[in-house]
């Protein structure tokens, strides 16, 4: 039987690159992955594919809307479909085969089948023969991840009623589409389809799209994404979601608690994820979860059971990619002996429709709500050469701070490329950094990246140059 320091159940973000860091740091390690290929949900059905047909859809978009203002004249212009999904299937396969290679690199053991706890130090592999593996291991960490979630009425079919997962791989361009939920996934791949023709039509209870997001962010994308033709339904209530066959009939409570309906070739079921802890065989531990279905896990993300540890989507906090890694990385050098940290407060989030959401920190609201006294700045980029000269005049930057020391405390902005942008706000709210900090540095002229000092001088005063 094998033995190990460590074994990781789960090979996506989270798992993976704790597996890396364990093995770095001299920990002989195991993962278990239940299916075929590495890299979880953010590899295989989720990050790396949205993002390649995010921009596949946005090449064909602006050739088909934009280049013509560049002088560049395109006839008989129309989307290969089926190619755009080939080409992400080949960008999936090339990045889930890198995490073999990494795993080799780093000497870590991969088993493929369901991992289950026997007891605290034994883990059973059943692979998709049914053939029956035991492993022994003195820590474990889960990094099960998540999966779609639905309400009563809307349970998905993946056939007309689909989830993100179906809508990676749709066999068609629908003529129609609604969208239940403006949140991240539903307004990412809504708008893959509303580039290339699909009437989309979103469906939100909240009073705004990205409602978790600054109220700013959410007007101005509402905005943006009204030019795509895509039509917004807020405050509605989702009652119930057919399929007829040939499409769907959605049936909602509108704000007056009027129902109304909607129909469409297909409906994308986009209203949030929930853990994933099916068959991990947890009550054999005695492995407590919170009322909506996490692994508890303490300040060490340590769970109730002293040597598992779990992290990313399968416990609380943000559902990305890059909080899963951290908590990979934490937990790992945790087990070493080391001591590492993590500031929750400055993990980013970013909505890649174009233009991209970015947002680092504390919303207004948040401010607002905590009662420190504040000040904002803001800049709109269609003041920016930079993005005179590239079409790219759609958006702002937001900064919030604080009204006696300066120091920022929430960075919002959407705009050309602002999921890179994003950084300097991290890179700045880590180092406490004031508004005049950005200010005194020299941002290259000309770049995107001057919206966010020009936003910093209306924070400190009323002194942006270029409005
Ligand atoms: P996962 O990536 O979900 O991996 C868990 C793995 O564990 C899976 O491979 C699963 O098969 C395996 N597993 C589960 N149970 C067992 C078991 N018992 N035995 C063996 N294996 C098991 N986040 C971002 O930061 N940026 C983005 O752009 C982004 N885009 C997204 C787009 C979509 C469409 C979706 C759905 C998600 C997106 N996310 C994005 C979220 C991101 O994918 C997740 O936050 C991230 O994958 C979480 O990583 P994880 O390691 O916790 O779990
Ligand atoms: P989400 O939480 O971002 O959005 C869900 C939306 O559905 C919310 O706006 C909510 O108000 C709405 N909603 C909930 N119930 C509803 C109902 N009954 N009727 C109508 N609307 C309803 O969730 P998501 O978009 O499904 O994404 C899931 C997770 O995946 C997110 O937590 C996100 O962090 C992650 N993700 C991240 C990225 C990224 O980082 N770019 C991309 C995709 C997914």
């Amino acid at each position: 039987m094998s033995k190990y320091d460590v074994t990781i159940i789960g090979s996506g973000p989270g798992g993976y690159v704790a597996a890396i860091r364990c093995a770095q740091l001299g920990l002989k390690t195991a993962i278990i992955e239940k299916y075929d290929t590495l890299g979880g949900t953010c590899l295989n059905v989720g990050c790396i594919p949205s993002k390649a047909l995010l921009d596949s859809s946005e090449h064909y978009h602006n050739a088909a809307h934009t280049f013509d203002e560049h002088g560049i004249n395109l006839k008989d212009l129309s989307p290969d479909f089926k190619k755009m999904i080939e080409r992400k299937n080949k960008v999936v396969d090339q990045t889930c085969k890198g995490i073999e290679f990494l795993m080799d690199k780093n000497k870590i053991d991969v088993h493929h089948g369901v991992g289950s706890f026997v007891d605290k130090n034994t883990i059973k592999v059943i692979d998709s023969e049914g053939k029956e593996t035991e492993l022994k291991t003195d820590k474990t960490i889960i990094a099960t991840g998540s999966k779609p979630n639905f309400f009563k009425g809307m349970e998905p079919d993946k056939e007309r009623i689909i989830t993100s997962t179906e809508a990676l791989s749709l066999k068609e361009i629908p003529k129609t589409m609604i969208v239940i939920g403006g949140g991240v996934i539903g307004l990412e791949l809504g708008s893959v389809y509303a580039r290339l023709g699909t009437k989309v039509e979103v469906v939100e209870f909240a009073d705004s799209i990205i409602p978790t997001m600054d109220e700013t962010m959410g007007k101005e994308l509402t905005r943006v994404l009204k030019k795509l033709k895509m039509k917004f339904n807020m405050k509605h209530k989702v009652q119930n979601v057919e399929n007829t066959g040939e499409g769907v009939i959605v049936t909602a409570l509108d704000k007056k608690d009027k129902e109304v309906q909607f129909e469409a070739d297909y409906c994308l079921v986009a209203v949030g994820r929930k853990p994933y802890t099916e068959g991990l065989g947890l009550e054999n531990v005695g492995i407590k979860t919170t009322d909506r279905g996490q692994v508890e896990v303490n300040e060490n993300l340590q769970t109730s059971v002293d040597n598992i540890y779990a992290i990313g989507d399968v416990v609380r906090g943000a559902m990305l990619a890059h909080k899963a890694e951290e908590e990979g990385t934490f937990v790992a050098e945790k087990i070493a002996g080391q001591i590492p940290h993590i500031n929750y407060n400055l993990i980013p989030g970013v909505v890649y429709t174009w233009p991209e959401v970015a947002s680092v920190g504390k919303t207004e609201q948040e401010v607002r709500d905590s009662g420190v006294e504040y000040k904002t700045g803001s800049f709109p980029m269609k003041a920016l050469g930079r993005s005179r000269a590239s079409g790219d005049i759609q958006g702002l930057v937001k900064i919030i701070t604080n009204k006696e020391t300066d120091e920022i405390l929430g960075f919002h902005m959407i705009g050309a490329r602002a999921a890179d942008l994003i950084m300097e706000g991290v890179v700045a709210m880590e180092y406490r950094a004031s508004a005049e900090d950005l200010v005194r540095m020299s941002h290259p002229h000309p770049t995107y990246s001057e919206a966010v000092r020009e936003a910093a001088m209306d924070a400190t005063g009323d002194r942006a140059i270029h409005v």
